[in-house]
């Protein structure tokens, strides 16, 4: 608990798109909220709007995953694994050996070393592990390989850990976006904002309002639920590859 008495939650990658709508929602559902990102003038915005706290955390580093894990409580009740994205969208005949390093370090490496690192806390808090994966964890589309490979692998640490975890009072929830409105096309386009706007033209797309609200839904179960997987997409788009643009929707 905080000072306050408040459920304290973590939230990586918390300096823009989901990760900080997640601390605001989870902020205004009574949690004490750590956020950790690289751009710490974002993030001390955030936590002071929120009357939260700012670390921070480069989920690729493993000092600053130890230095950040350090300013949590030795209880902890929810940790989301958000920091990640994506670099590029090459064809695997172009892959780019460090595109796909970064993917693996943030998404996959990166996860586990903070869960790994708060598991301890997580136990004495009998807490919670909300994992933000992706469609990309469950399907695939052409230039896609790196992330799908990335987040699929993701999606297996998430299933391994509610296994691992049986019998001990944590649980863990994977929460799969399709498409979102946020900087992740900016991210993946390396600031090609044209090329970014593209990717939601003609369809309404998911907020990361929404993603922040399956986020707070799950983490606010009674004790004995446990959401394993939430999959929420637009409704314009079907699949990865599917998707209805100009139709309205
Ligand atoms: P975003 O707006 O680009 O936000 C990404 C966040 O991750 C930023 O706060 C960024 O902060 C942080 N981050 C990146 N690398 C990091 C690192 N090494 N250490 C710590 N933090 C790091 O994108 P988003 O859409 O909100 O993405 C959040 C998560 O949702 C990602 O895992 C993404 O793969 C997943 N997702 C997104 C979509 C989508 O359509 N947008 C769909 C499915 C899943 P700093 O740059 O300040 O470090």
């Amino acid at each position: 608990m905080t000072e306050e008495g408040r459920k304290v939650a973590v939230v990586t990658g918390a300096s823009a798109g989901i990760g900080a709508a997640a601390a605001r929602a989870l902020a205004a559902a009574g949690y004490g909220v750590i956020v950790g990102a690289r751009r710490v003038d974002r993030l001390e915005a955030l936590a002071r709007e929120i009357g939260g706290t700012a670390v921070r955390l480069d989920v690729t580093d493993p000092a600053s995953v130890a230095a950040f894990c350090a300013a949590v409580p030795e209880r902890l009740h929810l940790l989301v694994n958000n920091a990640g994205g994506a670099h590029g969208l090459d064809p695997v005949a172009q892959a780019k050996d460090e595109d796909w390093a970064w993917m693996f370090e943030a998404n996959v490496l990166g996860l586990m070393r903070v869960t790994r690192a708060l598991l301890p806390r997580l136990e004495a808090g009998r807490g919670h592990i909300v994992n933000v994966t992706s469609i990309a964890g469950r399907e695939v589309y052409p230039g896609g390989a790196g992330y799908t490979a990335a987040k699929h692998a993701a999606v297996a640490v998430t299933r391994t850990l509610r296994l691992e975890l049986n019998g001990k009072p944590v649980r863990v929830t994977d929460i799969a976006p399709g498409l979102v409105e946020t900087d992740f096309s900016a991210v993946r386009f390396a600031g090609d904002a044209e090329r970014a706007t593209k990717v939601y033209q003609g369809l309404t797309p998911l907020t990361a309002e929404d993603i922040a609200d399956c986020i707070v839904w799950a983490a606010t179960r009674p004790p004995h639920v446990n959401v394993d997987e939430i999959v929420v997409k637009p409704v314009a788009q079907a699949s990865a590859t599917l998707v209805a643009r100009g139709a309205g929707l």
